[in-house]
Formats: structure tokens, C-alpha cells, sequence
């Protein structure tokens, strides 16, 4: 099996970069593709990050769970996983969510799947990802991280979570065994937050009958180490928890389960107080934060308007009317 015309012989390691097309300088624009071919036929597995070019830890937990997959004994690895460490190299290069010079408007590459092999650089990016590397796999893994000035708890998301595809069992298993905090159980078609998810890969994905599991942690702009050690050892419990490599599967500490998120937002502009933490538990009325004017006057507290948990805070300290203060998930 090729993934975008890279092929590995059993046992075999191969580690290249696939041209998906040109910059403005005529330089090509390369996907790294990264296969593990095991000794035996098994399932495979497609793992990939930085989709979104202001999202680093994903991609350091790529390069770290790959060095000491290459350092571990394969002799007995089954089925293949195909790795695109970093999705979209040219908004990676400008340090921003989507790549800024098309049609003078930022592209996001999760929104605009299934893509276009004859649209914009990164819609062909989309469709080249969906075709080459989604199709053939069983599974699908993607790293992401917290929008730029939130921070957010790590959590994996089942979206839809219906088994009208028959991979609720896979993704179910593949989430688990990342165990990550919280799980989002999200019910098909809603909306991520204020977010339309419909031209998300994810979205996409399922509609041709493939399985993708999401995983956020981290925030924007920097590699949040706290979290890299857990999607490693997240990712060797995949391969063990797929049979793809020996060994037991850790069981995973107990992970919160959420199917909704209750954005709150802020009706005074001024300085951010939190008063909550990332994965804190809160009741109903519960403080969540304050505005505090410039010249230390509280205007406005903000409370929990459900029991639940803090997914997403702000780590901006100066905040405008209208601004989400917290997910609120349960
Ligand atoms: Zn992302």
C-alpha cells in the first residue's frame, strides 16, 4: 500500500517528504510522510499533526513517540501506521492557524474539507490528506491544540458518537486508550462551541465510512511539555490496544465524559480574573471569573450556569464584551 507514493517493505522504516505542490518561489511544498511497516499484516493506522500552523504539541509528541518507536523491538509489529507529523507546512512556516496568502484571507485547513485537487494550496492539501493517507487507513489520529489565547484541558473527541459507521467500537477504544482527562461524546452535526465543524475532516471523514479521533491538548504557539508524555505513552497503548505491538494495555485512569459544552461569554470588557482552573469540577452558580476595570473595579462576575467541569479558559488578560470566559462541559 502507497500513501501518497510512499511504500514500505515489511519491517521497513521509511521516512520522506511528498510534494503537494509549490511556493511563490517556486520551492516545493513538502508533506513529511513517516511509515512503520510491521513484519505481519494488521490494521493501519494514520497519526497526524499540525494541521493548524500555530500548533506545536502534537507535533512534538509525533517526533517523540516516533524516536522511541524506532528505538523499540518491531520484531513481532503488525499492520502499518502511516505518520504526517505536520499537516500543513505552509502555515506552520507563517506561525499562524491557516495559511494567510490565498485569496487574501486566512484558510483553515480543517474547515475546508473534503478539499479541491484543483482549488487553493490548502484545500488541495485537504483532499490530498483525505484521499492518499485517511482512505486506506482504519483509523484515524489528529493532534491538535487550544486555540490561540485559551487553554484548554486535554480531551479526545468521538464525533459523531453514533455508530452509524460502524467505527464507534475503534474510536471508542482509541480514545480510551489515549487517556486523555475527558472524552467529548459530540452528537452528530452540532456545532463545536459557536463553530460549524462541517467542512472539518473529521465531518468528512465520516461521510466516506472513515473513523477519526481528535485529541486536543496544549496551547497555541508553544509545546505544552506537561502533555507530551501523555500522548506518547497514549499513542504506544493504540498500537497495543490495536495488537498491533505486544504487550498489555494500560488501563486508563478514569476519563470524564462530556456530550455538551455551555459556552459563557462576558457582557463588560476589561481585565480577565479567573477565578477556576482548567479541569476544575464546578456547581451551578459557582464563580467562574470576574472584570475588573483598569483602575481595580470589579464590574461583572461571571458564574457556572451548569454543574460541570472547566474545559477552556482565556489566557488573554484584557478581554472585549461579547468574549468567551469558559466551556462549561457536561
Ligand atoms: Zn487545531
Amino acid at each position: 500500500m502507497a500513501f501518497l507514493g510512499v511504500q514500505a517493505d515489511r519491517g521497513q522504516v521509511v521516512s520522506t517528504r511528498a510534494p503537494v505542490g509549490q511556493y511563490a518561489d517556486g520551492t516545493d511544498v513538502n508533506l513529511p510522510v513517516v511509515v512503520f511497516e510491521g513484519v505481519e499484516d494488521g490494521p493501519t493506522v494514520f497519526l497526524q499533526a499540525g494541521m493548524h500552523g500555530d500548533e506545536q504539541t502534537g507535533i512534538a509528541i509525533c517526533r517523540n513517540f516516533l524516536a522511541e518507536l524506532r528505538a523499540a523491538d518491531r520484531s513481532r509489529f503488525r499492520g502499518r501506521l502511516v505518520v504526517v507529523p505536520l499537516a500543513n507546512p505552509p502555515a506552520h512556516l507563517a506561525r499562524s492557524r491557516g495559511w494567510l496568502h490565498e485569496e487574501r484571507r486566512v484558510q483553515d485547513l480543517n474547515r475546508v474539507f473534503p478539499g479541491d485537487a484543483s482549488g487553493l494550496l490548502s484545500h488541495r492539501i485537504a483532499r490530498t490528506v483525505l484521499d492518499e493517507f485517511i482512505l486506506p487507513a482504519d483509523i484515524t489520529i489528529d493532534l491538535h491544540s487550544a486555540l490561540e489565547g485559551c487553554n484548554i484541558a486535554p480531551f479526545a473527541t468521538i464525533d459523531p458518537a453514533d455508530d452509524q459507521e460502524g467505527s464507534l467500537d475503534l474510536r471508542e477504544g482509541v480514545a480510551a486508550a489515549m487517556a486523555t482527562p475527558f472524552i467529548y461524546r459530540k452528537e452528530r452535526g452540532t456545532k463545536l462551541g459557536t463553530q460549524d465543524l462541517s467542512g472539518s475532516m473529521v465531518t468528512q471523514a465520516d461521510k466516506l465510512g472513515k473513523g477519526v479521533v481528535n485529541l486536543e491538548m496544549g496551547q497555541s504557539h508553544v509545546v505544552t511539555r506537561e502533555w507530551v508524555g501523555l500522548g506518547v505513552t497514549g499513542l504506544h497503548n493504540v498500537l497495543r490496544m490495536m495488537k498491533m505491538m505486544p504487550g498489555d494495555v494500560q488501563a486508563p485512569p478514569e476519563q470524564i465524559g462530556f456530550t455538551k459544552i455551555h459556552p459563557v461569554h462576558t457582557n463588560r470588557g476589561g481585565g480577565y480574573e479567573p477565578k477556576v482552573a482548567i479541569g476544575d469540577a464546578v456547581e451551578v452558580g459557582q464563580q467562574l471569573s470576574s472584570i475588573m476595570d483598569l483602575d481595580g473595579q470589579v464590574v461583572e462576575e461571571h458564574t457556572a450556569p451548569v454543574a460541570g467541569h472547566v474545559l477552556r479558559i482565556p489566557l488573554w488578560g484584557t478581554i472585549a464584551t461579547g468574549a468567551e470566559i469558559a466551556w462549561i462541559v457536561n
